[in-house]
């Protein structure tokens, strides 16, 4: 195994190898050239000794870890009528946050001013230079054509389509800028919270359930995006119905089966239902109406679930999002299961998202971080 500084760090991150024996014996190289790669890698500022790793002692049993400086992320997961911003340092931790209040369908032009103003103010708040930032990432509710990483076409989002996020961005702060998908940055940040998801890198697929739907995918470990960015965009599946969909077609999922949808179709049905937070507190109360309507949408979404579970053969199946509540996931399960072949569901787990409302912060903090730091990233770097 040649293997560079970049490379060598990916052995510290993930903690195969870190000592300089260990890099020794993992990558065949000599003692010399592991100990030049490792201090260089110490001069950068990406990792540093943390003490002795055995009882050998000396120096060749000194244990590194990853802790690069001048690496914060600046995270942003904008909602179509709010959202939150974030500090997060790279090992995924949340050192401060802020609601930011922004309605997306106002138009770029007005939202990424505003959501720049927010993150000076954070930086600001948290005694904090942006000198200290090694990265920029924001999701959105919609595609992200993965060739000019920008906006494509998004149904829900007037105005954004091809409008060039990131270069603004990076005129206020100029360092790598992450335009991503909010499910697509979810679903990353679950996969990487899987024990050694480096070593175990099965399709992953995470669905977002809440007022819209949206599904991530991870395959071979690295975000699908498919030709356009349009890859996991479950919610614009025709499913039949009647509905009229805010993209403006009949019948999509997402107008069917959305936590949008539920509220419109439990009011027409008499409920004075007025938010999702109140539709969960009906169904916690076992309220028939509410459980029926969850139910219907859960096997909805199974069933196109069913589809995609056919088609990735997947090894995770994450619900996440407000209304993944156990009522949603049993039943998407059951449509699953009802649409699937059993050798596709045999070893399929199927479970609800572990990081909550952080997911999409979190996701987004690893997305930077992980191409800041990938081995090729790292080896351009130190030349
Ligand atoms: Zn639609």
């Amino acid at each position: 195994m040649a293997a560079g500084a970049g490379e060598i760090l990916q052995l510290i991150r993930t903690g195969r190898a870190t000592t300089r024996i260990q890099v020794l014996e993992v990558t065949g190289l000599s003692r010399v050239t592991v100990a030049q790669r490792i201090d260089a890698l110490v001069s950068a500022g990406i990792i540093r000794a943390a003490g002795d790793a055995g009882a050998t002692g000396g120096r060749r049993s000194e244990r590194f870890v990853f802790d690069p400086s001048d690496s914060l992320v600046l995270a942003a997961a904008l909602e179509l009528d709010g959202g939150e911003v974030a500090i997060v340092d790279p090992h995924g931790a949340l050192l401060a946050r802020a609601p930011l209040a922004v309605d997306l369908t106002a138009g770029p032009a007005a939202v990424v001013p505003h959501l720049l103003d927010a993150f000076d103010a954070l930086l600001a708040d948290a005694d904090l230079k942006p000198g200290a930032v090694g990265g920029v990432a924001l999701s959105v509710p919609g595609p992200v054509d993965p060739r000019d990483h920008r906006l494509s076409d998004p149904p829900v989002m007037p105005g954004w389509g091809a409008w060039p996020v990131v270069e603004a961005v990076r005129e206020r702060f100029d360092v790598p800028v992450h335009l991503e998908n909010d499910a697509d940055a979810m679903a990353y940040g679950e996969f990487t919270e899987l024990d050694a998801a480096p070593d175990r890198p099965q399709p992953f697929v995470l669905v977002k359930v809440s007022r819209f739907l949206g599904a991530g995918l991870v395959v071979d470990g690295r975000t699908f995006r498919g030709a356009d960015g349009g890859a996991g965009d479950i919610g614009h599946i025709d499913v039949g119905g009647d509905a009229v969909c805010r993209c403006g077609r009949r019948g999509c999922l997402a107008a069917e089966a959305g936590g949008a949808a539920l509220l419109r179709r439990l009011q027409e049905a008499g409920s004075d239902v007025g938010s999702l937070a109140e539709l969960l507190a009906l169904a916690e109360r076992g309220d028939p109406l509410v459980t029926a309507e969850l139910n219907r949408a859960a096997e909805l979404i199974g069933r196109v679930l069913a589809v995609v579970v056919g088609v990735l053969n997947p090894a995770d199946l994450v619900v996440a999002g407000e209304l993944a509540v156990p009522t949603m996931i049993a039943g998407i399960r059951a449509g699953v299961y009802a649409g699937a072949q059993p050798r596709a569901t045999a070893r399929l787990r199927i479970r609800s998202a572990v990081l909550g409302s952080d997911a999409v912060l979190i996701g987004l903090a690893r997305v930077a971080v992980d191409d800041r730091f990938s081995a090729d990233a790292v080896d351009a770097r130190l030349g």
